[in-house]
């Protein structure tokens, strides 16, 4: 969804959990936040801001650190929130993980509907993108480059036959258009599971959070959720990491193969190489010659 103005929530919201990595209780609570403060978390009284810089440790999760405080795994958060289009809210953890819930963003977005949306007086800013630029990694790239609409676009190749050669758009038109990729749940293979465990990874992870692969078998006794829900759930991967410029980025991206480490790079490198310039959502609509229909109010 594309917002004309700023967002926060109506109330305060606390959810409960486990870490899907360090396997232990958390909790989270999402309190409302004034105009132009940025998403912030907050662990111990030390402010985290939800930008690139605080980025480290890209094994399999996202994490922030600043002043020794550790979360991890705020990639699912990040996406609910850029999907219900909020840009302000303090976000309090005690643990060092952000819950996994279902392993998606849906019961994030489910938590922030029952907290209530508040417009805020002032217009969204977004960040737009005023020429291409790649980040790679071996046969890995993402690719952005200037457009009048935002795309944002996956691309996975497997040798698994159900996840195969496929390809996933995500196109923030229509007001609830995130239901295509909100619900994409995490997933992983068997034979990773013992890797991702001597590592210390993974302790909290189940058949209630994962998707679960045994070579071209999905374990889950549901099944898939949507027919290619692995390829959905890397694009709302980018869609959280990408968030992390601080505004939401108006431009297309397309993602070969990519993963966190390199979603995070090539965040990290628009801000670097300045390819961006912040715009009021009317400068937009001017700028594009857009209908206003295009953006909810
Ligand atoms: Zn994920």
């Amino acid at each position: 969804m594309i917002c004309f103005f700023q967002r926060t929530i109506k109330r305060e919201v606390e959810i409960n959990g486990i870490g899907l990595h360090t396997g232990e209780k958390t909790k989270i609570k999402l309190i409302p936040a004034v105009e132009n403060t940025g998403i912030v978390f907050i662990k111990d009284k030390v402010e985290i801001p939800a930008k690139v810089d605080f980025a480290k440790k890209f094994d399999f999760s996202t994490s922030l650190e600043k002043d020794g405080e550790v979360i991890n795994t705020i990639e699912h958060l990040l996406s609910a929130l850029y999907f219900t289009g909020i840009d302000n809210i303090y976000i309090e953890i005690e643990g060092s993980e952000i819950p996994i819930l279902d392993g998606s963003s849906h019961q994030f977005i489910e938590y922030i509907k029952k907290a209530g949306i508040r417009g805020l007086k002032e217009e969204k800013i977004y960040a737009v993108l005023d020429r291409e630029i790649t980040v790679k990694d071996g046969d890995k790239y993402i690719s952005g480059k200037p457009s009048e609409e935002v795309i944002f676009t996956y691309h996975a190749v497997y040798q698994n036959k159900i996840i195969g050669d496929r390809k996933f758009s995500y196109i923030p038109t229509e007001r609830e258009s995130f239901n295509t990729v909100s619900r994409a749940r995490t997933y992983c293979f068997i034979e990773e599971v013992e890797y991702l465990k001597k590592l210390g990874l993974a302790k909290g992870g189940s058949l209630e959070n994962a998707v679960v692969f045994d070579g071209d078998k999905v374990l889950n006794p549901e099944g898939l959720r949507y027919e290619d829900e692995p390829v959905r759930h890397k694009l709302l991967d980018l869609i959280g990491d990408l968030y992390l410029l601080g505004f939401p980025l108006w431009a297309e991206v397309y993602s070969y193969k990519g993963g966190h480490r390199l979603n995070a790079e090539f965040v990290r490198k628009l801000k670097e190489e300045k390819a961006f310039d912040l715009y009021y959502a009317s400068e937009i609509l001017d700028k594009n010659k857009l209908s206003e229909n295009l953006m909810v109010r």
